[in-house]
This record gives C-alpha cells, structure tokens and sequence, in this order.
C-alpha cells in the first residue's frame, strides 16, 4: 500500500470520524491520569496530535516514566505501517480468487468441510475440518486437538518466531515441548494450555480478582494483573495470548510490562479484535478513580471460563496499535493470513508479532 494512499484514506478516515476522535482523546485523557485514576509509579503515557502538513494525520508520541521521570518512546518516523502489511501470508487461493475464496464458499455456501488439513498446532495430517457457524474465526475444530482457526492462526505465526528462538525448524505447536523454551501462556485452559503444559519452561497465569495478591497460585492458576505482573524482568522467550490484552483497562500498559519480562529477542505472539480500516483504537470503556466508565459504546462482554458473565472488552485496536507497539520498543508485524492447507480461512485471520528489541525505551 503506497504511503501516499495510506495517508489520504487516514485524513478521509480523520475527517468522517468526530466521534471517534473525541472517544479518543477523552481515553488519552484517562490513560494519562489526569482524571485522578490508579497511578503507577511507572508506566507509560501516550499522547497526540494532528499533522497539518500531513494532510492532518493523527501522529502519537510518549513517554515511560518512571519514578517520576520522563523518557520519550521511539519516535514514530522509526515506524511503519506499510512494514507490517508486508506480513501479509496468504496461499495461491487469494491471488487468484481474492475473498471469498473457494474455500469460503466451500464452508458457507456448500457446507462442506475442509479435507486434507494439516494442524500445525497438533501436527496432524489429512484432518477434515468443519465450520459448522458463520464467524469463520472461531470455527472449524481439528478432530484431533480442538484447536479451532484462530488458534491454527497464531500457531502459524508462533513456529517461525519459535524455530528462530530454538534454531531448529518446528512444524506444530506440539514440538514446543521439546524445547527449552521459557513459554507465558497468559491462559490456563483451552486448547493451548493442553499442548503447551507439558514444557519445561511453560508456565501461564490469568487474571482471577483483584482481592488475590499478585503471583498467589489458586487450584493451579497463577493470579497476574498483566498491566503490572511479578515476574522478574527478561524472564521469558515466548508470551502468547488470545485476545486478551483488549480486555485489560490500559492495554500499552500491559504490552509495555510484557516486553520487561521478555528477554531481549524474546517475542509476543498474540490475537486482539482488531479493525484494520481504522487508524484508531476504539476505546470502548476506562477505569477512571477506581471506576469503571463506558464510553458511548454500549459494553461488550467475551466468555471466559473464570469469569461466567464474560470478560468486559475494553479496546478494539486499529493501525495505530502498530506504531504504538513499534514505539514501546518492539519490532512489530501485524499478519494477514489465508491458508486453507492449515486449515485456516476467512478474511479477518489477522495474528500480530511483536519482537523485543533493545533500542528503545
Ligand atoms: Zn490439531
């Protein structure tokens, strides 16, 4: 995508959005504290402004602080969203078709299944995989491992980043337990915690309530709040985690802790709900004063197997968490995948990499 088109879909996305540019600066506002919320004696702050001599693009810049200093992020212009476009995968299927593909219609259409599938998280072969609803991206469970499309997703993005970290070619998530691997599973059930339990250097933790003490262990599940974990710094090669950081009140927060205890080199492999035709993050709720405060969005509750009426979500991200996320420090590759030989369809499989580099902050 020329910068030149991004820049002016941006301004147009700029001008038609009022609302959202408002949402925005009233969530910047909380983020920063100014409302009086839960302060951190270190964090991060993130703030903006528009660029008229960029056609009126919204450019974010930051800071972390710590006990009371101030350091500025990695400047903007040392990120790029056309970079992370190009970690766009897709099979043969989409050039010749573009969406939907034959395999789309195959599911939708015809309702039939998908044959000849390889789970690259079980590493099964010539699996047949049913899409038995319409939203692609939670459907089609392998009959050997459950796992489901988006889950096939992130693993197909794990492996690289995992056979880079070992220097040995991995072909499901499955040979990760044969690793030496230090894994954060930020679950402790699913399809995921399954395959990857049996590493040495896994561990996963979740987020029980806010009355238990950080990293106190209840019937096998480590309590950490991800904005603010116990883990020591560098501690881990591997974070995964399945859209969790939309459900935590200050996600940059969370992402800058996150790359504290990753070694340097060490990667975060995530999904988020993520709209990629808005520049903007929607900031759907905040903590304000200890408070929990809707936007003009009406709430929008996730299931989770800890908390039975489901998990608020609190931000679903557009393009700006790309540069965000290049700004706290990390390499960042934002991937758009198509790939029916593993089971993976649908035109949102959107799986987003993030390596710690040592630059910055
Ligand atoms: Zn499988």
């Amino acid at each position: 995508m020329g910068k030149a088109r991004e820049s002016e879909r941006l301004a147009r996305a700029l001008r038609g959005a009022g609302l959202g540019a408002l949402t925005l600066l009233l969530g910047l506002w909380a983020l920063s504290g100014a409302g009086g919320g839960r302060r951190y004696e270190s964090g991060i702050d993130f703030d903006g402004r528009e660029d008229e001599s960029a056609g009126g693009s919204y450019v974010p810049f930051g800071a972390v602080r710590t006990e009371g200093t101030r350091r500025p992020l990695r400047p903007l212009e040392m990120c790029s969203w056309e970079t992370a476009l190009e970690g766009s995968q897709f099979d043969d299927e989409v050039e010749s078709d573009g969406f939907p593909t034959r395999y789309e219609r195959l599911v939708w259409t015809d309702h039939k299944p998908l044959e000849d599938v390889t789970c690259p998280v079980c590493g099964m072969q010539k699996q047949t995989v049913r899409f038995v609803g319409s939203d692609l991206r939670e459907e089609g469970k392998c009959s050997h491992c459950g796992s489901y499309n988006r889950l096939r997703q992130l693993a197909d993005i794990i492996l690289p980043e995992a056979s880079r970290l070992t220097g040995h070619k991995l072909q499901a998530l499955q040979d990760l337990v044969h690793t030496n691997l230090r894994i954060l599973n930020t679950q402790c059930q699913g399809v995921l915690h399954t395959v990857l339990k049996r590493a040495p250097g896994y561990v996963c933790s979740e987020y029980i309530n806010s009355d238990i003490p950080a990293g106190q262990v209840i019937e096998h599940i480590r309590h950490e709040d991800l904005q603010r974990t116990t883990f020591k710094d560098e501690v881990f090669d591997l974070v995964v985690s399945t859209d969790l950081m939309s459900r935590i009140p200050r996600p940059y927060q969370g992402f800058h802790e996150l790359r504290r205890i990753l070694r340097p080199g060490g990667a975060h492999i995530f999904t988020v709900p993520f709209s990629p035709g808005d520049y903007h993050d929607q900031i759907r709720a905040v903590v304000e004063d200890g408070k929990l405060v809707h936007w003009a969005l009406p709430p929008i509750y996730q299931g989770d197997h800890l908390h039975p009426k489901g998990v608020l979500m609190f931000t679903i991200f557009g393009r700006e968490m790309a540069d965000k996320l290049c700004m706290l420090g990390y390499n960042t590759t934002v991937h758009h995948l198509h790939n029916a030989a593993h089971g993976i369809i649908g035109d949102n499989a959107w799986v987003v990499s993030t390596v710690k580099n040592t630059e910055h902050p």
